[in-house]
């Protein structure tokens, strides 16, 4: 029986805690109590930890929706990972290694990961790691992704959508769609898993993109534009700098999908968007308008924009370059046209 462990609690955190306490609950191959590390605040006088314990509902990051009593809010996530088989890591991921640097040495050696977080990592030495790579490294742990157009209040409000498990091990990924998979969310596993976790990191950074083509009232051609050079740059990036994978991982929910539910419904598209028309700065916005939940699209342009700057590289890659200087403010969002108006590929 195996014992699961969910590390993180925003908004993603508490949608997927949904579906894995009520499958967990079900299912005979896993136990039934099931610990979810949550960051600590204080709402209202009261611990959080305490008032999902007692109420069953992430009142800051996904409030409305029951978590099923099966799963545990836990402030301390050495307590929480312990004795976990399956760690599902779902936590922004500017904070992923300071909760890794913690948990190294203190997991199971037999437990295995699912990573959900969208990003990279800058390396110290220069270039760009993934996320999973950066688990896998500190934890000495082997770790599978799910990426997918999945955004976190339609998952919870159980609206049908599919998801990608990149995931190697042909034993693990019947175990890990168990976990997963409802009925009105559905899993396709692939192997390419690299891959699958680039492209959930990439689109993040079009989203802004498409975002700024929003807050500007460019229409709906240029967005399609944006998106599809967007898709194109996502594609080339993974080709230089994660090569080997496949070109059918891009039709998968984890690439198209994801890529357009972003562009149209995610939080990186909503404050970028905020940004042209208010003129107040990023980090400004993501307090004012997503009360604790945090943006991965300006951060992941920069990861990508220093891998790019390092190879010299920026020209090949005019969109995400335009994005990540339009972030930092060092051009406006006006420029961004002027950008891709002459773009490798309409050449
Ligand atoms: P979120 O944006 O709701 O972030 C808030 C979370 O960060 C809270 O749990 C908060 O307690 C935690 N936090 C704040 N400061 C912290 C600290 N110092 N250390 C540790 N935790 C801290 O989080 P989310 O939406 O669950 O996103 C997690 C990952 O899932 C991200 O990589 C995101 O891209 C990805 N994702 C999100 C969605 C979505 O719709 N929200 C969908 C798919 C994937
Ligand atoms: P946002 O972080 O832009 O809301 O995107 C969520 C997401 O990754 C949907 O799959």
């Amino acid at each position: 029986m195996a014992s699961v462990c969910i590390i993180g609690s925003g908004n993603w955190g508490s949608a997927i805690a949904k579906i894995v306490g009520a499958n967990a609950k079900k299912q005979s191959s896993f136990a039934d109590r099931v610990t979810m590390y949550v960051y600590e605040e204080i709402i209202d006088g009261k611990k959080l930890t305490e008032i999902i314990n007692q109420t069953h509902e992430n009142v800051k990051y996904l409030p409305g929706h029951k978590i099923p009593e099966n799963v545990i809010a836990i402030p301390d996530v050495m307590e929480a990972a312990k004795d976990a088989d399956i760690l599902i890591f779902v936590v922004p991921h500017q904070f992923i290694q300071r909760i890794c640097s913690i948990l190294q040495g203190k997991i199971k050696p037999t437990a295995v990961g699912l990573s959900l977080i969208k990003g990279f990592n800058k390396k110290e030495g220069g270039g760009i790691e993934l996320i999973s790579h950066i688990i896998s490294r500190q934890l000495q742990i082997p770790i599978s992704v799910l990426m997918g157009a999945n955004l976190a209040s339609e998952v919870a409000n159980e609206m049908f959508c599919e998801t990608t498990i990149g995931c190697k091990d042909k034993m693990m990924a019947p175990i890990f769609r168990n976990l997963i998979q409802t009925s009105y969310f559905r899993v396709v596993v692939v192997e390419d898993v690299d891959s699958v976790e680039c492209c959930g990191a990439l689109k993040n950074i079009v989203a802004c993109g498409a975002g700024f083509v929003d807050g500007l009232g460019l229409g709906d051609n240029t967005k399609a534009a944006v998106i599809r050079l967007g898709l194109m740059e996502m594609i080339k990036f993974i080709d230089v700098f994660f090569p080997g994978g496949k070109l059918t991982t891009f039709f998968e929910s984890c690439g198209v999908a994801d890529l357009i539910t972003t562009c149209y419904g995610g939080r990186n598209r909503k404050v970028s968007e905020a940004f042209v028309k208010t003129g107040k700065s990023i980090e400004t916005l993501e307090k004012e308008m997503l009360k604790g939940q945090k943006l991965q699209g300006p951060f992941t342009a920069e990861e990508v924009n220093y891998m790019l700057k390092l190879k010299n590289m920026e020209n090949r890659f005019p969109l995400f370059t335009a994005i990540h200087r339009i972030c930092i403010g060092e051009l406006k969002p006006t420029d961004l046209i002027d950008c891709i108006r002459s773009h490798p590929e309409h050449m």
